[in-house]
């Protein structure tokens, strides 16, 4: 399977990528959300996203609703990582259509969890 990872944060990629390369995911990353729109036009669809909040240029609620315009994106899981303070606007997001959330800090096993309600299988 493949994930990108959208997050400001260099740190955050990093972790989130090592738990996902750990998961067997093919890992792709990007600092905000324009620059993960230009690399799904290079990747295609991929079968999850994990999409910080508060980025630069372009943040995670307005990623979720660029992706959900595209048909050809349907399929891919949205997962928004967000911090406590974030926590009352993650509802703006799901009801744009992003899946599933997570808050930060996060450990491998709540991501595991996420994933597996998401209906993407991991071992
Ligand atoms: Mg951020």
């Amino acid at each position: 399977m493949r994930a990108l990872v959208i997050d400001d944060s260099r740190a955050i990629r990093m972790i989130l990528g090592q738990i996902l390369k750990a998961l067997k995911f093919e890992v792709f990353n990007a600092g905000h959300g324009l620059e993960a729109l230009e690399k799904l036009k290079e990747t295609g669809p991929v079968d999850l996203a994990l999409v910080d909040w508060n980025m630069p240029e372009m943040n995670g609620y307005e990623f979720v609703c660029e992706v959900r315009k595209d048909d050809k994106y349907k399929d891919m899981r949205l997962m928004m990582v967000t911090t406590e303070t974030e926590m009352s606007q993650v509802i703006k997001a799901l009801e744009a259509g992003a899946n599933e959330y997570v808050m930060k800090p996060f450990t491998k096993e709540m991501i595991v969890e996420k994933l597996t309600i998401m209906g993407l299988s991991v071992e």
